[in-house]
């Protein structure tokens, strides 16, 4: 942080509620969102309240300061980037203030998803939808006068606006009203800034008007320049009509009161499939004419990616396919959306022969899927092989709708022209088109035919009445071009700027700009992936940012990683984030991000972690943050479940990411002693096993508990294990089992880890029951270690290093003789299938990764090739199942549940809720203890319905939580399983107990 950052920061401070931070660390979270740039503000502020974003505004009108808005930062042309100050709406203005019948009031920061679940209560929503909507904050669709699939039924955000609040750009409010707009005749003589603002844009628009008139692009939609075509009639301004689309550049919205809509009784969707994209066209012309609610196209490149992502596609989409488009109806009756439906296949199929195929959405999960098709693909693109991506910097044209079959030939031929390629994706039903061409950020060829190419496109779309920009807004990448767009007209769009923001405090440079190499300029630095040493730079004079990161690679080349990786391949695992922000979903159908869930702002998002490891690895950031508190604080918000990694559609290893960071940490810093205790679990478990009486009493004592909290930063209120009286590995080595077998058949090594070898013994007891009832021979070799993924998560790599070697060695030669894997504990088996390789880059270790199984999925394979015995009694219970986050890691669907669901008169019911919030150790410290259970109270609370007995998950430390707000005992689905194989009937006295206060079952 520079001294006019300090001042800055400590003005803020002393003037506002909300946060303010100017750290370097910080503001590099906010320099890149959705789009191919990235600029460093000056700070970041998140304001509390209305009067905070007066008082920041004005603070930076008097000390000539930019100002940016910014929501969820997955706007797609720059808008929310710039080198002022970024005010954040999304984390504290948040509240849905008002609700009536057909209206609602929100703050800027409430996310659509927000509102259409509170809407959706009494049967409305809030209808323009685009593809975040998970995310996507309504000051943010607002600003770009958003719309999405629906379109053809809603339009966009600007016909839905009843009134908006907004500060000015000299910090004074005002409110605007469509239904009751100023006159200007009523407010000329006014004397406030709403009065004069109403006078001056009156005039203007107003003398302006014929010529406006004859200005408009003759497309359905149009978020070009500003909007001004119907803000003036009858001697009145329609404020709100002007401010949407506005991108944050006239006003800054702090509440915008909507009208919402009905929701449909019911929807359908089908998807037709043609053999030429211009048949897909020429069809979707029909389609709004026929009652489609929605119509999207998506070309072959994306349909080749959604069937290589995703077998459901493949089996759908035939591989000949050239285009998809997905069609809906929607309404109230239920055999008049089937007949929509079925009149527009026959349409296109039988009477214009133009599709070859069409599938129809029979249930509620095809519906999903169908759609998921359309919102996932594009963002998915970012999983190919190689250095180009799909970039969006021309992605937003609008077309009159009737001329999609020829724009589209003509597009073909312009990328030609500059030996490219593409993807498209369109809302073919009104013309707008989403058009990405394939280019490496990191490749300066490339970069050098960004500009030509974008002239050359917007030479076409203009020649067939378009506009460049229909849904995402001007930003950075279109700006430069909306002179071109409205020529003579750009002058009243600039008088319009001029009026209300006089001193360009609001988000200067956009939609009203005079840099020609605006959409150059601020590109977003990526290394290239290939090379070791070779740091990628764009060679743009006017690029003072391009300079920098090239420079600082240099630097980043030094450094010292601790995984077994290259600098060159952390840089391609950070790049590979496209900032889409899918990651700052709350929603109930993803699992990522459980901290960012829990404490919705940008540090807590995967996305921020990849964006400052990109940083790092381009030099934006100087490499000694790698070991400084700021990211250190940054990257404990992850505590290593892997969802992201599951669920981004880009699918970027942030936990690796962030292991590496971790590491770095330790290794420059050392331990902290809060994490010491964790290091050495292994060693604690073990003495603590010799005494076990004594450990035992202490941990179900409270002053004991606040003692070891003193000590060992282990979480008092936590309730823990007992301890077993022995080890297993030593019952195991009393019954010979340490003894491997030369003899042929099926044979497992159990890896028994820390839970199950020193605390849950019955555990590790019944899985040898099982396995050697189904007759499997068990061998527990004597010297086996922990797995190590407490320190993998706490990042001290070079423990965790030892302790991987040492197993790696004994578990590749077991594998030799013939044994395969298996553990009873799902981090460990990620530890040895995934982690491990993180660690060791040898042949043993991926033997070992390609011999490992977690109990429950052996299990369940065995089922499935007819080896399990199924001679089970039935045990009369419901339990409810949860699946823990390193079991879905793992990738290998909910085995434990399978397996349960084979026992005669067991009801097994999946309890959806979320994270645990356990994650290995993160749960047990003091300093996440509430973090942990805030994350996991979805979970908890699901645990507590009356109907459920027993809950049940494969995992030790979900097993805690899960105990944690109950007394119901939670099981291992291997204990019912012996016990349903009368190999251990013991475990009818554990469905019984209670948990105590401080210990679990
Ligand atoms: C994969 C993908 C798919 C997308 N699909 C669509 C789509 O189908 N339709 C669509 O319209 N868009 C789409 N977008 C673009 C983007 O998601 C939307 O434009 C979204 O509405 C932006 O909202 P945000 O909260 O992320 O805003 P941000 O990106 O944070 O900001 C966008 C603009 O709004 C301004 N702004 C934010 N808050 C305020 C405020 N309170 N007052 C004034 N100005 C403000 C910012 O300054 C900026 O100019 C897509 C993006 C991605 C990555
Ligand atoms: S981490 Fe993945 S989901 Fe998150 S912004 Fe990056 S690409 Fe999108
Ligand atoms: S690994 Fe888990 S906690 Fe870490 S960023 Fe990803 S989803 Fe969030």
């Amino acid at each position: 942080m520079n001294q006019n950052q300090e001042t800055i920061e400590a003005d803020l401070r002393g003037l506002l509620e909300g946060e303010v931070r100017c750290d370097d660390v910080f503001v590099e979270m906010f320099s890149s969102d959705a789009s191919i740039y990235a600029i460093k503000p000056l700070g970041v502020v998140r304001p509390r309240h209305e009067d905070d974003v007066s008082a920041c505004v004005q603070y930076a009108a008097d000390n000539q300061l930019a100002i940016h808005a910014r929501g969820a930062g997955t706007g797609l042309a720059g808008g929310a980037l710039g080198a002022g100050l970024v005010l954040d709406f999304s984390h504290f203005m948040r509240r849905i203030v008002d609700d009536q019948e057909e209206t609602v009031t929100v703050q800027p920061g409430v996310t659509l998803a927000q509102l259409n679940r509170h809407l959706a209560e009494r049967g409305r929503h809030f209808g323009p939808d685009p593809a975040t909507h998970d995310v996507t904050t309504l000051g943010g669709m607002l600003a770009v006068d958003a719309s999405g699939s629906h379109w053809l039924e809603y339009g966009s955000v600007r016909r839905h606006v009843e009134s908006l609040r907004v500060v000015l750009a000299d910090g004074s409010r005002a409110d605007f009203s469509a239904n009751s707009p100023i006159e200007i005749s009523v407010s000329a003589d006014g004397t406030s800034r709403s009065a004069q603002l109403t006078r001056e844009i009156g005039k203007l628009l107003e003398r302006d008007s014929a010529f406006i008139a004859n200005h408009v692009p003759q497309t359905r939609v149009n978020n070009c320049g500003y909007c001004i075509h119907d803000v003036f009639k009858a001697n009145r301004v329609n404020f709100p009509r002007l401010l949407v689309g506005s991108e944050g550049t006239l006003a800054l919205i702090v509440e915008a009161t909507l009208r919402t809509q009905p929701l449909p009784s019911y929807r359908n969707v089908a998807l037709l499939l043609f053999d030429r994209l211009e048949n897909a066209a020429l069809a979707a012309l029909e389609m709004p004419s026929m009652g489609a609610s929605a119509c999207d196209l998506m070309d072959r490149r994306l349909l080749t990616l959604a069937r290589e992502t995703n077998v459901h596609f493949d089996l759908l989409i035939p591989s000949d396919t050239e285009a998809v488009l997905l069609v809906e109806a929607e309404g109230d009756d239920l055999v008049q959306v089937r007949d929509v439906i079925d009149r527009m296949i026959d349409r296109v199929r039988r009477r214009r022969r133009l599709a070859f195929g069409a599938r129809v959405a029979s249930d509620a999960f095809e519906f999903e899927l169908f759609w998921q098709l359309a919102r996932q693909v594009v963002p998915s693109l970012y999983r190919l092989t190689g250095t180009s991506r799909p970039l969006p910097f021309i992605e937003d044209a609008a077309i009159p709708p009737e001329t999609l079959p020829d724009f589209l030939v003509n597009v073909q031929n312009v990328l030609k022209k500059h030996h490219l390629t593409a993807s498209v994706f369109s809302h073919a039903g009104h013309g707008q088109l989403h058009v990405r061409p394939f280019l490496d950020l990191a490749n300066n060829d490339h970069m050098h035919k960004l500009h030509a190419l974008a002239s050359d496109f917007y030479e076409e779309v203009w020649q067939c009445g378009g506009t460049i920009s229909g849904e995402h807004g001007d930003g950075l990448s279109r700006t430069p071009f909306v002179a071109q767009q409205y020529g003579p007209l750009y002058r009243t769009l600039r008088e319009v700027k001029r009026i209300f923001d006089p001193h360009g405090v609001l988000n200067p440079g956009k939609v009203i700009g005079n840099d020609p190499h605006l959409m150059t300029a601020n590109l977003r630095r990526v290394r290239q992936a290939r090379s070791e040493h070779v740091a990628a730079s764009v060679d743009n004079s006017n690029d003072q940012q391009s300079a920098e990161g090239a420079q600082g690679s240099l630097q980043a080349g030094n450094m010292s990683l601790q995984l077994s990786w290259s600098e060159a391949e952390l840089a391609h695992a950070a790049r590979e984030c496209n900032g889409c922000g899918a990651c700052r979903s709350q929603e109930q159908q993803w699992r990522m991000c459980p901290m960012y869930r829990f404490a919705p702002r940008e540090e807590a998002s995967p996305r921020a972690k990849a964006n400052l490891m990109r940083s790092m690895s381009t030099g934006r950031l100087d490499p000694s943050e790698m070991s400084g508190d700021d990211l250190k604080r940054i990257a404990d918000l992850c505590f290593h479940c892997h969802q992201c990694r599951l669920e981004c559609p880009a699918t970027v290893d942030i936990p690796k990411l962030m292991m590496e960071c971790k590491a770095q940490y330790v290794a420059t810093n050392g331990l902290r002693p809060s994490d010491a205790f964790f290091a050495r679990l292994e060693f604690f478990s073990k003495w603590g096993n010799l005494v076990h009486p004594v450990m035992n009493w202490a941990f179900g004592n409270r002053q004991m508990r606040w003692l070891l909290e003193k000590m060992c930063g282990l979480a008092q209120g936590r309730k823990l294990p007992r301890f077993a009286r022995r080890p297993f590995t030593r019952l195991a080595s009393r019954r010979r089992l340490t003894r491997a077998s030369r003899g042929a058949g099926r044979k497992v090594l159990y890896f028994v880890d820390i839970y199950a070898n020193w605390f849950d013994v019955q555990l590790a007891e019944t899985f040898v029951a099982v396995l050697e009832h189904n007759g499997v021979g068990v061998y527990v070799h004597p010297d086996q270690r922990q797995s190590g993924m407490s320190m993998i998560s706490l990042g001290i790599v070079d423990k965790a290093r030892k302790v991987a070697a040492e197993n790696v060695a004994l578990l590749a030669e077991a594998i030799r003789q013939g044994y395969h894997i298996v553990t009873t504990e799902p981090s460990a088996a990620l530890c040895l299938t995934h982690e491990y390789l993180n660690l060791l880059d040898d042949d043993d270790a991926r033997l070992v990764a390609e011999n490992t199984s977690e109990a429950c999925d052996y299990l369940w394979k065995l089922h499935q090739t007819s080896q399990l015995r199924l001679d089970m009694k039935p045990i009369s219970a419901t339990v409810g199942y949860h699946a823990p986050c390193h079991m879905k890691a793992l990738q290998n669907g909910t085995p434990g549940a399978n397996l349960l669901r084979l026992i005669p008169s067991l009801t097994v019911r999946h309890v959806d809720a979320g994270c645990s919030g356990m994650a290995g150790t993160f749960g047990f410290k003091r300093e996440n203890y509430r973090t942990s259970l805030r994350s996991g109270w979805g979970l908890i609370t699901a645990l507590r319905d009356p109907d459920l007995q027993v809950g049940t998950t494969e995992c030790s430390s979900c097993k805690i939580q899960m105990e944690q707000g109950t007394t119901k005992p939670t099981i291992h689905p291997i204990k019912l399983l012996a016990l349903a194989y009368g190999l251990a009937p013991e475990v009818v006295a554990l469905m019984n107990a209670r948990a105590e206060e401080l210990i679990v079952t």
